[in-house]
């Protein structure tokens, strides 16, 4: 049976409007947050009141109205808190500490252990934390740490095949080490949540983040939240078949996108033609890119034709209103073949659908996995109106 509604969960509703609107909306007067929110003026007075007095929300100017008194405006305090973003990934672990309006203030990167167990990883985790926290001077209070990794993450557990996880217990680790409130996500939902916060999802609501990086996954992020799936194994576009009986995947299927569009596919291919390409991956990817020779072109040409079928598909099965194309190798060679990115969607997506969507480029970035995991305890902030968890 559903709880009844007490007087201090709608407080609690009326407060994490009021911050939602004056963290996405800033700054605003009063008078517009009623209207935004749809709250009454009196309402407004008093969940803002309570709000000045904690130090969340903060005055900012003037404007001038009509006739009457000049209006002041509100935002939210940068200097409520600070919140720290962390990227686990499979050659360096970055952690950054941000303002509450995930303003950077200062940040370290590691490189990540080998081998990469999940007991060296938080041992790097938190030592890195520790790092920016006191580079950050934070006096103000640390409202949490969001920590992005590569593989799905269901109750505080991480499961990422590809690098020999499995039920990894990270939040246990991390917890014995760390004094702040910790939130765990998927790398790819926590850049996408960046993305349709700050980037080029801003606005749309039912974001598609497509990530091709050495893997390929996908962020589907629906009104600012990414959708995880019951076990939080949603999203594993990679590890979604384009070809029976095809190339081998390093999650040990056959045929996986993955293995047709990661730029550690496609990377192997150019290097059996190119036996004196660069060791390091991002380097040969882009000397694939800038080789133009007939035998180069061909697996661009591939690989564009597979981005194409992978987002058509991603259209046909979400009908998102944005598709945005990220991740370092995706916006290496979305920079050259967007438009033929595009057109092969164009192919394989259902035709209403497709005149549905825009297909961008991504605008963060490659390394805004760690603000985007900064995103994680600021959207339990505003969830929570205000009030920090443990
Ligand atoms: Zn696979």
């Amino acid at each position: 049976m559903q709880r009844k509604l007490t007087v201090r969960d709608l407080r609690a509703g009326n407060r994490a409007r009021v911050l939602r609107t004056l963290y996405f909306d800033r700054p605003r007067s009063r008078q517009e947050i009623a209207t935004l929110t749809g709250l009454s003026q009196a309402s407004v007075s008093t969940v803002v009141g309570e709000l000045i007095a904690e130090g969340t929300v903060v005055e900012a100017g003037q404007v001038e109205s009509d006739g009457g008194r000049p209006r002041v405006l509100l935002r939210v305090n940068p200097a409520r808190g600070v919140v720290v973003g962390v990227d686990v990934g499979e050659t360096h672990v970055l952690v950054e500490a941000f303002d509450l309006t995930l303003e950077r203030l200062a940040g370290i990167e590691l490189p990540a252990p080998r081998p990469l167990t999940p007991e060296a990883a938080a041992t790097c985790v938190l030592r890195g934390v520790r790092r920016v926290l006191d580079d950050a001077r934070a006096h103000a209070p640390v409202l949490g740490v969001g920590i992005g990794v590569p593989g799905s993450v269901d109750g505080g557990t991480v499961h990422a095949q590809t690098i020999g996880w499995h039920g990894a217990p990270l939040e246990r680790l991390l917890r014995a080490g760390l004094d702040a409130p910790l939130h765990l996500d998927n790398g790819a939902n926590t850049l996408g949540q960046a993305e349709a916060w700050f980037g080029a999802g801003r606005g749309a609501p039912t974001v598609v983040v497509a990530l091709i990086g050495s893997g390929v996954g996908a962020s589907v992020v629906v009104n600012g939240t990414p959708y995880r799936g019951a076990f939080g194994g949603a999203g594993e576009w990679g590890h979604t078949t384009v070809a029976l009986d095809g190339a081998r995947c390093r999650c040990g299927a056959d045929g996986c996108l993955e293995a047709y569009l990661g730029a550690g596919a496609l990377v192997e291919r150019y290097r059996t033609l190119t036996p004196d390409a660069d060791d390091d991956q991002e380097r040969a990817f882009r000397s694939l890119l800038a080789a133009r020779t007939p035998e180069s072109e061909r697996i661009l040409a591939e690989a564009v034709r597979y981005a194409g079928l992978g987002i058509g598909n991603l259209i046909n099965l979400m009908n998102p209103t944005r598709v945005v194309v990220g991740g370092w190798a995706g916006l290496l060679l979305g920079e050259r073949h967007l438009p033929e990115i595009r057109k092969e969607a164009a192919h394989h997506a259902l035709r209403r659908s497709f005149e549905q969507v825009e297909v961008v480029l991504g605008e963060l970035g490659a390394e805004s996995v760690a603000l985007g995991a900064a995103t994680l305890p600021v959207a339990d902030f505003l969830a929570n109106g205000g009030v920090p968890t443990r």
